[in-house]
């Protein structure tokens, strides 16, 4: 996520016209416009992920969720891959943090100490592996898991080498320097606050994966890109807004793929980005089409092919025996 500082950094002009820009475009707000749907029974509401999410393609995935006890389940490689990639980038800041805050200024050798965190990120990394690829059906060839695990060194390092250009220019530009205080002001983000979105309709409480500066809404989604990946930022914009009657106007993604040719991650689409009504409008329109399913109470069914549903979680409740349907 420091890579979303040096965005900042590198487009302020940008971000300056967009933060304009959004002011004067976005009329659809969390705290004023909840549009139509019946929103008077809260056993119906359901969590963002579910809301925005286009993985299932009959929406059968809430209804199970909902109305089935105990479903079968399934772990698979690419479910396992997009948890340890979220959890990395949160363990990137955990960690640093506190290797900041805990070193006097003197005593500081942020080099060294940012690689033994790594060390720690990747043997959490590889211990989850290990425990996890039992579960997993068609487990991959070790080679898979191989390029995966250096593709999460790829993270680490560019991360990690970002937050040390940054904080070594600043330490160099002030003689006077208190560094818990500077990381706040130079590292403005917020990890997985949470939200409470239920005048919306949304159960739970929701959670972005971080904040920045307090008005962008940040989110790690692994796994190719998908436009859906904004309507996400704009439910835990709208669910911001209405908790805390703020405006929450733009969204930054960090969805990073990865080739051999590059020592770095690729982040292709990484840009800030006007949480327009367009994308707002569609979280209401997506929150009540499936409410209204819940409400019924009706099984969608599954799609006539199961290719989409391979990777999902409920892949043994939907497609196993039991089901009729191999
Ligand atoms: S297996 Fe397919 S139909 Fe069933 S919940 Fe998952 S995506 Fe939806």
């Amino acid at each position: 996520m420091y890579s979303v500082v040096l965005l900042d950094l590198l487009s302020s002009k940008k971000l300056e016209n967009l933060r304009k820009r959004a002011k004067e475009e976005i009329k659809l707000r969390g705290y004023t416009d909840h549009l139509n749907s019946d929103l008077s029974n809260e056993s119906n509401f359901l969590p963002i992920n579910e809301i925005t999410g286009d993985y299932c393609p009959t929406w059968r995935y809430s209804w199970i969720k909902k109305f089935v006890k105990n479903p079968k389940k399934q772990i698979t490689w690419p479910i396992l891959q997009g948890r340890i990639i979220d959890n990395v980038y949160e363990k990137i800041i955990e960690y640093s943090s506190d290797s900041i805050n805990n070193v006097k200024l003197e005593e500081m050798d942020l080099k060294k100490q940012l690689e033994r965190n790594k060390q720690k990120i990747m043997e959490g990394v590889k211990k989850e592996i290990k425990k996890e690829l039992r579960k997993i059906n068609n487990a991959p060839k070790e080679e898979e898991i191989k390029n995966f695990i250096g593709n999460i060194n790829k993270i680490i390092e560019f991360e990690h080498s970002i937050c040390l250009a940054l904080l070594s220019f600043k330490m160099s530009t002030k003689k006077d320097l208190r560094i818990r205080s500077e990381i706040k002001i130079l590292f403005p983000i917020s990890i997985k606050q949470k939200i409470n979105g239920k005048d919306l309709g949304f159960s739970g409480s929701s959670e972005p994966d971080f904040l920045y500066r307090e008005d962008v809404v940040g989110e790690i989604k692994s796994g190719g890109w998908r436009e859906s990946f904004k309507l996400t930022c704009a439910a835990y914009a709208l669910a911001y807004e209405s908790e805390y009657n703020r405006d929450i106007d733009l969204m930054v993604i960090i969805n990073p793929s990865f080739s051999k040719k590059r020592k770095t991650p690729l982040q292709e689409n990484f840009t800030f980005e006007i949480i327009s009504d367009v994308y707002r409008k569609a979280v209401f329109t997506r929150r009540d089409e499936r409410i209204e399913l819940i409400k019924k109470g009706n099984d969608p069914g599954t799609p006539k092919k199961d290719e989409k549903c391979i990777d999902c979680q409920y892949y043994p409740f939907c497609w196993g025996r039991k089901n009729g349907k191999k």
